[in-house]
């Protein structure tokens, strides 16, 4: 074994041999892998094989359709066998709400290109004949789908990356991790030490223990999952006559099962409820081309209904069952990226879906190592987005609950319960009485909407409008023609001080960093020039020495993605003190034309117009509690923002709303707030705001500054605005015939093609307008005239130049 590499992947499964291929791919050969006792040893080995490219979020979705469509590559490439059964997958709805759910994935499809096709149960049953076509209403058919050779895929990717240059290590256990002085690491095996600059965990089922190694607890834990083999079907060699030796794979939802050919037979694999944990605290290094002990009880619910749905399982002897352990991350994505605060530490684990989602997982990781950029949008799998909050128990938790879910649809405006309360602020108790429906993010509970009186606060779920719609429409008319409270503790505050703040601000934003007392908007961008955050930057100076300290407000749920990008630019002097705030710092907002009205009751100084302007922050002394309040509202109103410690939030919400009431203050939610802001045409982080697209496109070019001297990103704008951004974030206006909002990720139409995407939408109350935001290409963005593509009917979009409400900004700054 070396004893020097630029890269070392710990780990011999299919993730870590995508991982080692792609890098070599990338141009990295300086690579070696790691395997405790050889390639596939962990969950590899006894995986079905099965690949879908289908997965509720499209960007997900384009990655395991790479993935799918590398293995013939591969093969070539390597020489070796990767077992490729490009059959096509028939997925299957027993109800209307599974078929919406199809319809929006189909559509989804279109901009990535996917070839998916909605058909009715008896084209399906021409496809699966064995079905019972009764049992459904509809099908989506994708000929993008089949299975592989787990084992002979892994072998492929370790082949090529060898040919390359790379080496693959095997029976050689990383038992130990070093942090070296010089900042590479110290990967200790029982062959020796291996230094290197990089490493990637891509330990699988042990991937919890190697992030212990390094002091990380990584929210991940396997399951036990149930696969069996039936006896040879005398249905089923006609079957594969017919269709040139391979059938179709299907998913069937309602059923909760999956199933293809294998052999003569069948295979038949089921999400069951009553699901298992295993080795909830450790792996057993011991463990290894094992299998667990089947228990054919357990799934013999979701049995019973594939049965009814599929009665030839029904008669078919069981040859073979497989019961082996994989590992979850709560949300069922992959865990992948850089590790916050260890530079050179990287992951590649909890993919569920290995033979799906494992090229994309490899391409991504070796752009992002070699590039600093993962060359996707991949914020689905990034590690960033889960937080301290994911102790081992609130993982548990999750990924049950994950499993459970594998096969149910999820509905757009659904908030899953497990887990949950968590994190709750001070007021959470006033405005669990004001009837809150509450959600869940980053760890926090927010509240969504407010019930009326006397009715459960609890939100139908649905694709089309829910219960919340009336109600929130009578929020937002509070705001817009009174004033109404929001929460604002969800929103991250990332706090700089010390003698190089303002320097460091400087370049790492886009825009000027404000004198002290005013807060300016900013894009962040990387060294593509991409958008990787849109902030509001507080300058805030000490009134005894000019000492200046600054706030960052971003997206909440992108509080640990900034953290890492803050960290890892931070200068290594300490000449800038950093601190994300957490929920430490607790936030109110008022907002609507009686809100300053509210504020000047509760203070003696002059809050003005004229004296307190439009992005002003400053120390209030609100009846007895010292209040930061900032003017600025993402309501596009006039508006406050209050922040005050933990301590205080319950008396400033009191004040406020006893303040309020004589104009008719009420409380609002997150639901109000986005209807609100498609009144303004405001993006938002996560939707519009994503690292693939560029200020320019995004609208955001006007917070750049160039001239302002080096920053990260500036150079590739200054590209950019010599050729010209390549798309434009647009606003549109539906026709609300069907009385349907877009959900995100709708194709828009234009000319009879798909020419861009929603990045999202709703419903405009106050303009009563059903709305939709999304990208373009330039050449087009001038018409008018699209369509966008809702649960499978294009409906007309007007794209429109200005915003409905308050398009001078009056309301906000007047
Ligand atoms: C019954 C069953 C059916 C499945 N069906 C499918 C399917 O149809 N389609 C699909 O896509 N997926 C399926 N899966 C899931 C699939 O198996 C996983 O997604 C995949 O195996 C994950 O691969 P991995 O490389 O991340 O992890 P593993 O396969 O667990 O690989 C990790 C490797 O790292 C090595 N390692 C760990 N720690 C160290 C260390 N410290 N030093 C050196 N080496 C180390 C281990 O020995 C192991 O070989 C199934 C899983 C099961 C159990």
């Amino acid at each position: 074994m070396k004893s020097q590499a630029q890269a070392v992947v710990i780990g011999g499964g299919v993730v870590g041999a995508s991982v080692l291929y792609h890098l070599t791919e990338a141009g990295w050969t300086d690579v070696v892998l790691l395997e405790r006792r050889h390639l596939t040893a962990g969950s590899t080995w006894h995986a079905a094989g099965g690949m879908h490219t289908i997965n509720g979020d499209p960007n997900v979705a384009a990655l395991q359709r790479y993935t799918v469509q590398l293995y013939q590559d591969l093969e070539k490439r390597s020489g070796e066998s990767c077992g490729i059964h490009l059959t096509g997958e028939v997925m299957l709805a027993d109800d209307t709400d599974r078929l919406d759910w199809l319809r929006m994935t189909h559509a989804r499809g279109r901009y990535l290109g996917m070839e998916t096709e909605m058909i009715t149960p008896s084209e399906a049953k021409e496809l699966i004949p064995f079905m019972e076509e009764q049992h459904f209403v509809g099908a989506l058919w994708d000929p993008v789908g089949g299975h592989v050779d787990p084992t002979g895929v892994t072998k492929a990717y370790a082949a090529a990356a060898r040919m390359a240059g790379a080496e693959v290590e095997q029976n050689t256990w990383v038992h130990t991790i070093e942090r070296c002085k010089d900042g590479t690491w110290d990967l200790v095996t029982d062959k020796g030490t291996i230094n290197c600059e990089h490493f990637v965990n891509c330990g699988g089922l042990w991937a919890r223990e190697v992030g212990r190694m390094c002091g990380l607890e990584l929210p991940i834990l396997a399951m036990e999952h149930m696969y069996f083999l039936t006896e040879p079907i005398p249905e089923i060699a006609p079957w594969l006559e017919a269709t040139g030796g391979h059938g179709y794979g299907a998913i069937d939802f309602g059923g909760e099962i999956y199933l293809r050919v294998e052999g003569e037979g069948l295979l038949l694999g089921t999400y069951e409820q009553a699901c298992v944990p295993w080795s909830v605290k450790e792996t057993p290094w011991s463990f290894a081309d094992e299998l667990l002990t089947p228990d054919l009880e357990r799934i013999a619910p979701s049995l019973e209904l594939g049965f009814e749905h599929f009665p030839i399982y029904a008669d078919a002897g069981i040859q073979t069952v497989v019961n082996g352990p994989f590992t979850f991350a709560p949300d069922g994505n992959p865990i992948i990226g850089p590790i916050r605060g260890q530079p050179g530490h990287w992951v590649a684990c909890g993919v569920m879906a290995g033979l799906s989602q494992g090229g994309g997982v490899g391409l991504s990781m070796a752009n992002w190592m070699t590039t600093g950029d993962p060359g996707f949008d991949i914020w689905g799998m990034d590690v960033a987005r889960f937080g301290d909050w994911t102790t081992p128990s609130y993982t548990r938790t999750k990924v049950m609950e994950n499993y459970r879910r594998r096969f149910q649809i999820s509905f757009p405006n659904e908030e899953l319960p497990a887990g949950r309360p968590l994190h709750t602020s001070p007021i959470h108790g006033r405005l669990s009485d004001a009837n809150a429906v509450w959600s869940a993010s980053y760890g926090l509970e927010a509240a969504l909407w407010f019930q009326v009186a006397g009715e459960e606060p609890v939100e139908e779920v649905t694709f089309h409008r829910s219960n919340a719609f009336p109600v929130v429409a009578e929020e937002v008319r509070a705001v817009r023609e009174g004033v109404g409270l929001i929460e604002t503790t969800g929103f991250a505050k990332h706090q700089f001080a010390g003698p190089g703040a303002r320097a460091f601000l400087d370049g790492v934003m886009a825009n000027r960093i404000p004198a002290p007392g005013r807060m300016a908007l900013t894009p962040m961008l990387n060294h593509q020039g991409r958008l990787i955050g849109d902030f509001t930057v507080a300058t805030l100076a000490d009134p005894f020495d000019g000492t200046e300290r600054f706030l960052v407000f971003g997206s909440g749920a992108a509080e640990g993605y900034h953290e890492r990008w803050f960290r890892s630019h931070l200068p290594g002097l300490r000449s800038v003190s950093y601190r994300p705030l957490g929920h430490e710092l607790t936030g109110l907002s008022i907002a609507g034309p009686k809100a300053r009205d509210v504020l000047a009751s509760l203070t003696d100084d002059d809050v003005s117009n004229e004296a307190f302007r439009f992005l002003d922050i400053r120390h209030l002394d609100l009846a007895m509690t010292d209040t930061l309040v900032g003017r600025i509202t993402f309501t596009g109103d006039l508006g406050f923002e209050f922040w005050v410690p933990a301590s205080l939030q319950v008396r400033l919400f009191d004040l406020l709303m006893e303040a309020g009431e004589a104009h008719g203050i009420r409380p609002f939610g997150l639901r109000a707030l986005d209807s609100m802001r498609f009144d303004k045409d405001f993006g938002a982080w996560t939707t519009e705001y994503r690292p693939i697209y560029t200020p320019d496109e995004a609208g955001m070019g006007r917070f750049v500054k160039p001239d302002k001297g080096e920053f990260i990103g500036r150079d590739e704008v200054l590209v950019e605005r010599e050729q010209g951004p390549q798309r434009r974030l647009c606003a549109f206006t539906l026709d609300d015939a069907l009385a349907i909002d877009v959900l995100g990720d709708e194709p828009i139409w234009h000319g009879g093609e798909v020419v861009g995407w929603v990045t999202s939408g709703g419903y405009a109350h106050w303009s009563r307008a059903s709305c939709a935001l999304g990208y373009v290409p330039v050449a087009i963005a001038d018409a008018t005239d699209f369509e966008i593509e809702v649960l499978g009917v294009r409906r007309r979009a007007t794209r429109r130049n200005d915003p409905m409400f308050d398009a001078t900004g009056s309301r906000m700054r007047g």
